[in-house]
């Protein structure tokens, strides 16, 4: 009889003991994080596309997540820099404070664009890092994917092998699809585009898409009359293709400017979640892709 429960806390013990808590900030780590570490990992994502990532509710559930999380994976470069520290100073988690290896930020591990010239928070830029949204090139994600794999394997090295099976099945498949689009982006090169907040500079870095002005006069900055009549005055005689904003972002300027230059204004899905067809990182860049396809008809 002892023998046969022993058995069974063998059978059951690890699965309910060993699943790896992963805290992601952001919708697009959270997908990559179940890409790499699969169903056995619980994963807690802080935010979805229709939230603002550079703003969040210190909320007790989040605290408790964070308390319980092996591995914490967020953007960095400041993103979370409104948030982040107070859920980990309430938290109490030392394994995952700054600096430990279950801190993973992976604005480390590319290259930044937008870095600007002189940090002026007075002005209320809130990138003074550089731009923190670089999840939207596909060869950040790549670099991300192998920093994360090679962090699972340090923390969980009972698991290794698996990560090591999967992190090779992701790039396999993730490196196929950015051929693709950057196949079917051949025709979007050019397109010119007025964005809201400057979420999707990595895109337009990566696909030569030109954005010629936003719509929030700095990052961060909500956009005034006098700002968005300069708008209308600088484009109206040569009007871009499409107005693009995030799912978090408020409408309103975005249409007001689509209404005075007669362009469309365009909801992309941003993260994971943001539309029905970005059910995950795949899903994402192929309907960011239709979706610019459209304005280019
Ligand atoms: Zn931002």
């Amino acid at each position: 009889m002892n023998r046969l429960i022993a058995l069974i806390l063998i059978l059951i013990s690890p699965m309910q003991a060993s699943a790896l808590q992963i805290f992601a900030c952001e919708p697009e780590w959270g997908s990559l994080a179940r890409e790499l570490a699969g169903d056995a990992a619980q994963i807690t994502t802080a935010t979805t596309a229709y939230q603002d990532p550079h703003r969040l509710e210190a909320k007790p559930s989040l605290i408790a997540a964070v308390r319980r999380a092996d591995l914490l994976i967020c953007t960095g470069a400041d993103l979370e820099i409104g948030w982040l520290p107070l859920l980990l100073r309430r938290s109490g988690n030392t394994a995952i404070k700054p600096g430990s290896p279950g801190n993973l930020l992976a604005a480390d591990f590319v290259r930044r664009i937008e870095l600007p010239d002189r940090i002026d928070r007075g002005e209320g830029d809130i990138h003074p890092q550089g731009n923190p949204h670089i999840h939207l090139n596909p060869h950040n994600v790549e670099r991300v994917a192998k920093a994360l794999a090679d962090r699972l394997r340090q923390i969980d090295p009972a698991g290794s092998s698996g990560y090591q099976a999967r992190e090779k099945e992701f790039l396999a498949r993730w490196q196929e699809a950015t051929a693709t689009w950057e196949d079917r982006a051949m025709n979007l090169a050019g397109l010119r585009l007025v964005s809201h907040h400057r979420g999707f500079s990595y895109l337009a870095d990566w696909l030569h898409l030109d954005i010629l002005a936003d719509i929030e006069p700095k990052p961060g900055i909500p956009a005034t009359a006098a700002h968005l009549a300069t708008l209308v005055e600088a484009l109206g005689p040569n009007p871009p293709a499409g107005i693009v904003r995030t799912p978090y972002t408020d409408s309103k300027a975005s249409l007001w400017l689509s209404e005075k230059l007669g362009v469309p204004a365009m909801q992309l899905p941003y993260t994971v979640g943001g539309s029905d067809r970005a059910t995950d990182l795949f899903g994402l860049f192929d309907d960011t892709l239709t979706q610019l396809e459209a304005l280019r008809r």
